[in-house]
């Protein structure tokens, strides 16, 4: 029996033995990578930001079938031609739709780091070195927002899974239990990010009472309408429970007005949330510190590196500013992690997440942060919130309408011609510029109202591609208002 086993064996472990490379393989592998990567980075100033072309499945795509195997030039190639140009580039700097934020290339050599040694980044007595990077990160970022000791977070893959910690550990920590899931009450705005409503209904908080409370002129919160939906809510013997406020929402950049709102919170015993994930970031400027005032009284809050710090998708984080709440919603017990020790020293990303077996995450934001310092990060968000300033005057002087100045760097604007439908006239122009324009903007419908609008946040937007998007527009105009 045991012999005919180690014969058997023996002979399947020809076949598969050799999965590593031998070492004139790994370089012939790093060659096909840094071509690639030196004509991805060539060839990216003159790349249009948007490829309308090659959305349709194709001949090409029977590559991506297992049947046969291939080898590496051949894989490299089939994604430079074939994945890579249709749709939208979220690498360039004419990327202004939605909320971009480029990817920088050193996040990439960090996910390349860690994905060689494996690190087991989700407990710490697994591996104490890229625990302790990432909780050092998670310090840096909770300072950042002026949280003082006793925060915790965790780095996620990004921030609707950000959100979905926090709602769970304000649910948890409200203790939101079934009986009193239709009596608790939510406040949003309409400018809540979606994932956020997403995230209330996988914690099974979607029989929560919701008040969408009402905002000003510029998209914020009004501070005495919360106050009123929560005394009224209070008098009809339903429980206020969790208040969701923006820091820079999706659709038009707004920030409510976050100091009131925790006061408000706080007087009532409710949990305040704010979702910084575009906004966050911009506190690395003086101009960002004064718009996100207050930021710190809240219960939680959820940043996005790979918006505001640039790192390649992949990557958000959540904190939260009583950190012991977040632990007691994640932190589980099992026989077969008896092993497992160190605790005493740091905190284990498993003990504060949904997830177990985990990405070593932290590398690809430790990296580009070491090499290129802080201050080069507050320089390029400066440089965002002026461009947007800058675009909002532009904008207005071709005669076309504006939203709010902005507070951070997303513009809103759409054109009023004397006679036609407004709406589809405005459809026409986001039309021709996704079909001629090397930039991308996206568009949004608010009160009916169809707006376009400019996110400023690449990486790689600088004046140049502001200019390009304002001459395009200029000449569009021209022709549309001819017609
Ligand atoms: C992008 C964004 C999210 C969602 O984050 P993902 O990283 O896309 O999952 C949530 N809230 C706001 C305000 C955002 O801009």
């Amino acid at each position: 029996m045991l012999s005919e086993i180690s014969r058997i064996v023996s002979q399947l472990e020809k076949t598969p033995y050799n999965f590593d490379p031998s070492s004139s393989n790994t370089t012939h592998a790093l060659e096909a990578l840094s071509n690639y990567t030196e004509g991805f980075y060539e060839n990216l100033p003159h790349a249009s930001a948007y490829q309308a072309e090659g959305y349709e499945q194709s001949e090409e795509d029977d590559f991506m079938t297992l049947s046969e195997t291939s080898d590496l030039p051949s894989i490299i190639n089939f994604i430079k031609t074939r994945l890579d140009p249709p749709g939208l580039n979220p690498a360039s700097g004419g990327h202004l739709g939605y909320i971009p934020g480029g990817g920088l290339f050193e996040g990439a050599i960090g996910d390349y780091l860690a994905a060689v040694s494996n690190q087991y980044a989700g407990v710490f007595y697994a591996s104490p070195g890229a625990v302790r990077l990432e909780n050092n990160l998670i310090d840096w970022a909770g300072k950042l927002i002026g949280y003082d000791d006793g925060f915790t977070g965790n780095l996620t893959s990004g921030g609707s899974m950000a959100n979905l910690i926090a709602i769970s550990t304000a649910r948890n920590h409200c203790q939101i239990t079934s009986q009193k899931i239709v009596r608790s009450v939510i406040y949003t705005t309409q400018q809540t990010h979606h994932s956020l409503l997403k995230a209330i209904k996988i914690t099974g908080l979607e029989e929560c009472v919701f008040h969408q409370i009402a905002i000003d002129e510029r998209f914020c919160m009004i501070p005495a309408a919360l106050e009123k939906a929560i005394l009224t809510d209070i008098e009809k013997g339903l429980l206020p429970f969790l208040i969701i406020s923006n820091a820079g929402s999706t659709d038009v950049g707004a920030v409510d007005p976050l100091s009131t709102i925790s006061e408000i919170s706080n007087k009532y015993g409710l949990w305040h949330h704010v979702d910084a994930a575009y906004g966050g970031f911009f506190m690395l400027t003086e101009a960002g510190k004064r718009t996100l005032n207050g930021i710190a009284l809240a219960d939680s809050v959820i940043l996005d590196p790979h918006k505001g710090l640039f790192l390649p998708y992949g990557s958000g984080i959540v904190l939260v500013k009583e950190g012991n709440r977040l632990k007691n919603t994640f932190s589980q017990e099992a026989n077969y992690m008896q092993d497992t020790v160190g605790d005493n020293f740091e905190t284990s990303p498993a003990d504060l997440s949904p997830e177990l077996s985990r990405h070593f995450r932290g590398l690809r934001m430790w990296i580009p942060l070491k090499m290129h310092g802080i201050d080069k990060f507050a320089s390029s968000l400066e440089e965002k919130l002026l461009l947007a300033q800058y675009f909002h005057i532009k904008i207005q002087e071709l005669g076309f309408i504006t939203g709010p100045t902005p507070d951070l760097s997303v513009v809103l604007f759409r054109y009023e011609p004397s006679e036609g439908d407004v709406n589809l006239f405005n459809q026409h122009i986001i039309k021709d510029v996704h079909m001629h324009c090397p930039i991308f903007i996206s568009s949004t419908t608010i009160d009916g109202k169809f707006w376009l609008r400019a996110a400023i946040l690449s990486v790689r937007t600088h004046l140049k591609e502001v200019n390009t998007l304002i001459d395009f527009l200029a000449e569009t105009l021209l022709k549309n208002t001819k017609n």
